[in-house]
């Protein structure tokens, strides 16, 4: 588990043919890129790769080989692991590997390729990949003019067995799989002088991985030097599944919808390579992932610009917000916040958004090293007075400027992150904050999420753009891995208040606060 969060341009998820030609294109575009790969490319099971031009012959293996040498010249990494959830998120993507480390990145690829998986026969899968195939442009010259076994799984059998007639004048179709065959169908087969034998296959006979025969279940043994057959396709893509994208149905199964581009229903996530396209072979895959690396970096370049363009909204506005010589809040601690902390071992801790410092300036005085981050320097510096005025110094209360969108400005490692009402009506990622701030907090440690539950009595709640969360939607927000993080307090507590009209109101905060494991 790494303490911190990574952020990326963009996170490629898979390492075969597409996602590092993606990759290869994101790093020369200067883009900060990781190639996150589980090792298992679909190919692995063949020595030899074809129909790949200036590669004809290679072990699948060196082009992958090769292929991460040269991303090694670029801002590109390469972490081996399993993605377990990819995320959207305010301003981007979060992705959550299976080690419970979490990443975070502008913009995601999708190249995670598919899985065969082929009938449960006897012998079949041991020589998946050497002399028993899928492909006939990938293999068929290699074992052209034999005698050639198609093993046919679905009635799409019966486009293999048309064409593999094209490598050999000699193919036994075992016609089981293609269901009750029509009379035309198998007068066409005959007609090319295809053997056809209609008793299933039960084992596939041979010596090391070279196939010699099939066994049907009739007892018969057809003598063969190869086998086509088709598996299942499986998209590797469970990941992903609850976001809902749109998917397209093929003859061979249901897949990631995308455009020209590879470019899914997100604006955030791309899908290229076999995980979108069943019929992509490696340079189909390669140039998927070509075209979509060269797209999102467009995309980035786009942004760029229109964040450029807008200016820095969020800043002006809480600058603005604390502008004046009037203090906007109480001056005491958040309710919740004493409640809470007064329990706690007194250690390091970081309150987000501290505002003018009350916080910040209480844990303090409770005997924590206290740190508070705020977008505003103004509201930054009437912290800092603050705490001079309680007679504090810098290592006891210290204040920190950051919009919070450089990673940089987001370190550290603390016992205690608080934020408490940590909403801003100009746009802040803050989904994103929060998870990323979560991964400051050290082992043993703790998050503090305070925030309203509703809009204040007194508001026309219609008129609020915020999305008020209760605890529960909050802490399914954060997406935390409940084998990091336990659970501690997840409620609401009712808080009394003046409204700004003078009569007694009541607030309702939610209150989360996980421990990390
Ligand atoms: C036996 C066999 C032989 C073949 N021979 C040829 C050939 O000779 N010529 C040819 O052009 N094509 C061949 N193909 C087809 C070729 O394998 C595919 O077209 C190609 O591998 C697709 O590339 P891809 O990048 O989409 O997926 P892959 O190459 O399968 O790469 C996907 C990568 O994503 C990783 N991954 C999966 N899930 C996750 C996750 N959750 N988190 C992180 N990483 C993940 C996988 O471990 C893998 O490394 C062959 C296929 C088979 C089955």
């Amino acid at each position: 588990m790494t303490e911190h969060t990574e952020h990326f341009d963009a996170i490629v998820i898979g390492g075969g043919a597409a996602g590092l030609s993606a990759a290869l294109m994101l790093g020369r575009s200067r883009r900060r890129t990781l190639v996150v790969d589980s090792g298992l490319p679909r190919n692995r099971f063949a020595a030899h790769m074809h129909g790949v031009l200036g590669h004809e012959g290679i072990d699948p293996a060196e082009l992958i080989r090769k292929g991460r040498e040269e991303l090694a010249a670029y801002d590109v990494g390469i972490r081996p692991g399993r993605v377990a959830r990819l995320d959207e998120t305010e301003d981007g993507v979060s992705v959550l590997l299976e080690d419970g480390e979490r990443l975070n990145g502008r913009v995601a690829i999708v190249a995670t390729g598919v899985t065969d998986e082929l009938p449960d026969i006897p012998g079949l899968a041991e020589r998946w990949g050497a002399t028993v195939l899928h492909c006939p442009y990938c293999h068929g010259w290699e074992v052209r003019d034999q005698r050639i076994g198609v093993l046919t799984t679905s009635p799409l059998g019966m486009h293999h067995a048309h064409l593999i007639r094209q490598w050999s004048d000699d193919v036994v179709v075992f016609t089981a799989g293609l269901g009750p065959l029509e009379e035309a169908d198998e007068q066409r087969l005959l007609s090319r002088g295809i053997t056809l034998v209609t008793s299933p296959v039960t084992e596939v006979l041979g010596e090391g991985d070279q196939v010699t025969a099939v066994r049907t279940k009739d007892g018969l043994t057809t003598e063969v030097g190869a086998i086509f057959t088709a598996g299942t396709l499986r998209p590797h893509d469970d990941f992903l599944t609850h976001l809902g994208l749109d998917r397209a149905d093929s003859p061979v199964g249901s897949f990631l919808a995308v455009d020209a581009t590879g470019k899914t229903s997100s604006d955030r996530i791309w899908a290229v390579g076999n995980v979108s396209n069943p019929m992509a072979n490696v340079p189909i895959s390669m140039s998927a992932g070509t075209m979509a690396g060269s797209v999102v970096n467009m995309t980035l370049v786009t942004d760029d610009f229109d964040r450029a363009a807008a200016g820095p909204a969020a800043v002006d506005f809480w600058q603005e917000r604390y502008a004046g010589s009037d203090r906007i809040w109480s001056g005491k601690v958040n309710t919740v916040l004493g409640d809470i902390a007064a329990g706690l071992e007194p250690g390091t801790a970081l309150d987000l958004g501290s505002g003018e410092g009350a916080d910040v300036i209480w844990l303090a005085q409770q005997g924590w090293r206290a740190t508070g981050i705020d977008i505003s320097e103004n509201a930054a510096t009437r912290g800092r007075e603050a705490a001079r005025a309680a007679g504090l110094n810098e290592d006891q209360a210290r204040f920190v400027v950051s919009d919070l969108s450089s990673p940089a400005d987001l370190d550290g490692s603390y016992d205690l992150v608080t934020a408490s009402f940590f909403h801003s009506p100009v746009e802040l990622p803050r989904t994103d904050i929060l998870r990323r701030a979560a991964d400051l907090v050290s082992l043993g440690g703790h998050l503090l999420v305070t925030s309203h539950a509703a809009a204040p009595p007194w508001a026309d709640a219609a008129a609020h753009e915020h999305r008020f969360l209760d605890a529960k939607e909050e802490l399914a927000e954060l997406g935390l891995p409940e084998e990091s993080w336990e659970t501690v307090v997840l409620e609401h507590r009712n808080r009394p208040v003046t409204s700004p009209s003078g009569e007694e109101a009541t607030l309702e905060d939610s209150v989360v606060l996980l421990r990390r494991r």
